[in-house]
């Protein structure tokens, strides 16, 4: 193994653990350290890490993990990376996932392979040390490289993780790591006070695996007094200015400016030498716009399986969000159960979004939002499974009424969108995807192209099944055309309506590529389609 791998001297390494509970937050803590890093002008990597022992996320639940981020090399990933990339604006990599099953996976094949020369093949040192070395490649020169371990420390399957951040300290030197710990310090209701026990012990656990940290973020629902801060700094024996709380923000784009603002900003200040003041326009920009008071908001329906489940549709909410933060307009999302979806609820807002979803479960509703917004001129987002399902809408407008996707019919004649010659057998296996970037040619003059302004366009996929372009005469008569392809034109990348306000469709994600303060043009154009 590479336990002896060069690593640059001068680079740092931030980790960022949790306590307590998952799912307070660590993600946009470590996204935010970044974003304040990047405003001191230091160049910042990020990295998470996942115990669980799945190879990648391409087959976790989404209403359980949240949605499932797709990077530009094609890597399924937690929805964390999506936060680093919207407050980094990186475009990550394959090598900034690193989970416990790909790691082991390597292993074990090593192992089989007689790589390790007859040795004993352990979790230490052998998967400790590919752990670092995943985190050591994942660096990639940067300044700083922030590396997040999911779950809570002490949970048994993250136990090699900690470990690892432990020995880390050891390759790199002490005083180039910095560790971080997010616990949670609940609120009780009936005595009015916040307990910090949880949070107590929690810091007994990681300094029980030998990692005394430097910072620890103290997350609470609402604002908590210092005397929190004080109680956890004297059980943890972590410096008070070091302790820093942070309860819920209106906007998680806020959490940067409390950072710089905190403890935690002198940390790193110190830790890195650099004690330039951070610049931080873009995040005030983004606060003021959101907490602006608009005179105008839009409804936008999203025609969805997991109807209230905010992480599933993480990406698609914040790149609605952004344009609406650049269009001076709020956005009101509208849930619209895409299984009891009728054209009353479609009746009701300014815009339709169809994102992306896999198997049969509530395509009746998706399908008819399509038709809807074929019929009566709705501004229409579709995405991914939002192109399919409006490509079967106007396929069945032209009088093909069992068109469909084998997806959903496998038997269907009118296989409107079906899984292309090459691509079969594939079906039930992660990995197996239409993944990650590929170019687009969009056609000159189409509303898509004067959308993006640019007839050349990079999207990232993740989907299996294809427009099948034998019925494109059907699709076309039911109102839809075909403007953007593959460069070679063999797949559909890209349809619209036919003389119609705004309804266009893509079979990619684009709401992975929108950033807080440079929204993506598609979600701005369904925004325009509606402001008055
Ligand atoms: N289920 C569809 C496919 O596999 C769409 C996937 C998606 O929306 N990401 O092609």
């Amino acid at each position: 193994m590479g336990e002896t791998k060069p690593v640059g001297k001068k680079q740092k390494f931030i980790f960022v653990t949790g306590g307590v509970l998952s799912g307070v937050g660590k993600g946009i803590s470590a996204a935010s350290i970044g974003a304040v890093l990047q405003a001191k002008g230091l160049s910042v990597s990020i990295q998470k890490c996942d115990p669980y022992l799945n190879v990648d996320a391409g087959l976790l639940n989404p209403a359980e993990h949240g949605e499932c981020f797709v990077t530009i090399d094609g890597a399924e990933t937690d929805l964390d990376l999506g936060h680093y990339e919207r407050f980094l604006d990186l475009e990550l990599t394959q090598k900034n996932a690193t989970l416990s099953g790909k790691l082991m996976q390597n292993l074990i094949a090593d192992e089989r392979a007689g790589k390790f020369g007859g040795k004993t093949v352990q979790l230490v040192p052998h998967l400790t040390g590919a752990i670092q070395d995943a985190i050591t490649e994942a660096a990639d020169g940067a300044d700083v490289h922030i590396v997040e371990i999911g779950g809570t420390v002490g949970d048994y399957e993250g136990l090699s993780f900690v470990e690892a951040i432990r020995e880390f300290a050891g390759r790199v030197g002490r005083e180039n790591c910095l560790y971080v710990h997010v616990v949670y310090v609940p609120f009780i209701s009936t005595s009015k006070e916040f307990k910090t026990k949880p949070a107590q012990n929690a810091l007994m656990d990681l300094r029980g695996f030998g990692i005394v940290p430097d910072c620890v973020i103290v997350r609470t629902d609402t604002p908590a007094p210092d005397s929190v801060a004080r109680k956890i700094s004297m059980f943890s024996g972590v410096n008070q200015d070091a302790v820093v709380l942070l309860s819920n923000a209106s906007t998680v784009f806020e959490v940067p400016m409390t950072i710089a603002k905190s403890g935690v900003h002198d940390a790193i200040s110190q830790f890195t030498g650099n004690i330039k003041k951070p610049k931080l326009a873009k995040w005030e920009k983004i606060v003021t716009a959101h907490t602006a008071k608009h005179r105008k908001s839009v409804s936008v329906g999203l025609v969805a399986k997991y109807v209230d489940n905010e992480d599933t549709y993480i990406s698609v909410l914040e790149a609605l969000k952004a344009a609406g933060w650049q269009e001076g307009v709020g956005v009101d999302i509208h849930w619209i159960n895409a299984e009891t979806a009728n054209k009353k609820d479609f009746d009701k807002v300014d815009a339709l979004l169809v994102p992306g979803g896999f198997g049969g479960r509530g395509i009746p509703g998706k399908i008819a939002a399509a038709k809807y917004a074929l019929e009566y001129k709705k501004p229409y987002l579709g995405l991914c499974l939002g192109l399919q399902v409006a490509v079967i809408a106007s396929a069945r407008r032209a009088g093909l009424k069992t068109a469909n996707s084998t997806e959903f019919d496998a038997d269907t004649k009118n296989n409107v969108v079906y899984i292309m010659e090459g691509q079969e057998g594939k079906e039930s296996t992660g990995g197996t995807l239409r993944l990650g970037n590929y170019d687009a040619k969009l056609i000159r003059d189409t509303r898509t192209a004067k959308t993006y302004g640019a007839t050349k366009v990079t999207e990232r996929h993740r989907h299996r099944y294809e427009v099948n372009q034998a019925f494109t005469d059907a699709i076309e008569k039911g109102g839809l055309m075909i403007s953007g392809t593959s460069p070679n034109g063999k797949l559909v990348e890209f349809v619209e309506a036919i003389d119609h306000p705004y309804m266009l469709a893509t079979q990619a994600h684009p709401e992975l590529k929108s950033r807080p303060n440079r929204p993506h043009p598609l979600f701005v154009g369904l925004v325009r389609a509606v402001k008055r």
